[in-house]
C-alpha cells in the first residue's frame, strides 16, 4: 500500500457509506467490462466484503474484445469471484463490429437494456458500474449541451428515482474518482487491463466532451468535481419536479420497464 492507494480506497468506501450505496447483505451484480474502472470496483467491492457476481458484455469487436474479456476472466479467477458472460450477438444477432452504422447508439442501448435485465436476472440487488467522475461530469456537460430538460436524473452515486421491480438500482462506488486517480490506482496495483478506448468511439460526441473538459482542465484542475458538485446540488430539485412524469411502464414488446409505449432497444430493432 502506498499513500495514495490508501487515500483512493478510502474515499471510495466513504462514497459506499456515505450514500448508503449497498449493504453487505445484498447480491450485488459488478458490470465487469475488462477495463481499469470496472475491476477497480470489482476489487474494491470484494475487498471491503460485499456480496458480489461479475457480469461481462462480450461486444464482439476484435482483439480488443478478446483481451477486455481474458482480463475480466483473469481478474474474477484471482479474486474468486463467479463472472457470468453474455454475448451481444446473441442478443442482436451481429457484433457490434458487425453494424454497419449507428455503432456507438446501438452499442450503449443494448448494454443498458442488458446490464438491467441480466442483473436482476441473476438476483441481484444492486448493479455496480465503474463510472467515474470523468464520466458524470462528461453526461451532465451533453445532456445540459443538448437541452435535455430531464437531464441527470439517472446521475448520482446512486440512481433510483423509480423504483421498480423490473429495475436493479445502479451505483457507482468510483463517483468521486477522477478517471486520472483510477488510472493511477489500477497501474499501482499492476491490474490486467487494456488502457485503449473502444477502437470505434474516436468520433462520438462523448469524446469530444471528453478532450473540451480535458482542455478546460488544464486551466482550472476543479472543473468537473465542481460540474459534479452543481449537479448534485440541484438534484434533489430536479428530481422533485420531475417526479410525478416519471411514470414507468412495460415496454410493449418486450415487457422490460421504460418511460415511453416502447423501449429504447425495441425502437432500435424496429
Ligand atoms: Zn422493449
Amino acid at each position: 500500500m502506498t499513500r495514495f492507494t490508501d487515500s483512493f480506497e478510502k474515499k471510495v468506501k466513504q462514497t459506499i457509506e456515505k450514500y448508503d450505496l449497498a449493504t453487505k447483505k445484498e447480491k450485488i451484480i459488478v458490470a465487469c467490462s475488462g477495463g481499469k474502472d470496472s475491476t477497480t470496483t470489482l476489487y474494491l467491492l470484494k475487498k471491503f466484503g460485499y456480496n458480489i457476481e461479475a457480469f461481462h458484455i462480450n461486444l464482439g469487436i476484435g482483439e480488443w474484445s478478446k483481451k477486455n474479456l481474458s482480463n475480466a476472466q483473469s481478474i474474477c479467477k484471482r479474486l474468486g469471484v463467479m463472472l457470468h458472460i453474455t454475448n451481444i450477438k446473441d442478443e442482436i444477432c451481429k457484433t457490434i463490429t458487425e453494424l454497419k452504422e449507428n455503432r456507438c447508439r446501438i452499442c450503449s442501448i443494448n448494454k443498458r437494456y442488458i446490464l438491467n435485465k441480466k442483473a436482476r436476472e441473476l438476483g441481484g440487488e444492486k448493479l455496480a458500474i465503474g463510472h467515474n467522475l470523468d464520466d458524470e461530469a462528461e453526461s451532465i456537460m451533453m445532456n445540459l449541451l443538448r437541452g435535455n430538460l430531464e437531464f441527470g436524473l439517472g446521475a448520482g452515486p446512486k440512481t433510483g428515482l423509480i423504483k421498480d421491480k423490473k429495475f436493479v438500482q445502479r451505483i457507482k462506488p468510483l463517483f468521486f474518482c477522477t478517471n486520472k486517480e483510477t488510472r493511477r490506482y489500477s497501474k499501482e496495483m499492476e491490474f490486467p487491463v487494456l488502457l485503449e478506448p473502444c477502437p470505434h468511439s474516436a468520433f462520438v460526441y462523448r469524446r469530444q466532451i471528453r478532450n473540451w473538459l480535458n482542455k478546460l482542465e488544464t486551466k482550472d484542475k476543479n472543473i468537473k468535481r465542481n460540474i459534479v458538485k452543481w449537479h448534485l446540488n440541484k438534484l434533489p430539485e430536479l428530481k422533485k419536479k420531475h417526479k410525478k412524469e416519471q411514470k414507468l411502464r412495460y415496454c410493449r414488446i418486450c415487457g422490460e420497464p421504460t418511460r415511453n409505449d416502447i423501449c429504447k432497444r425495441c425502437e432500435l430493432l424496429i
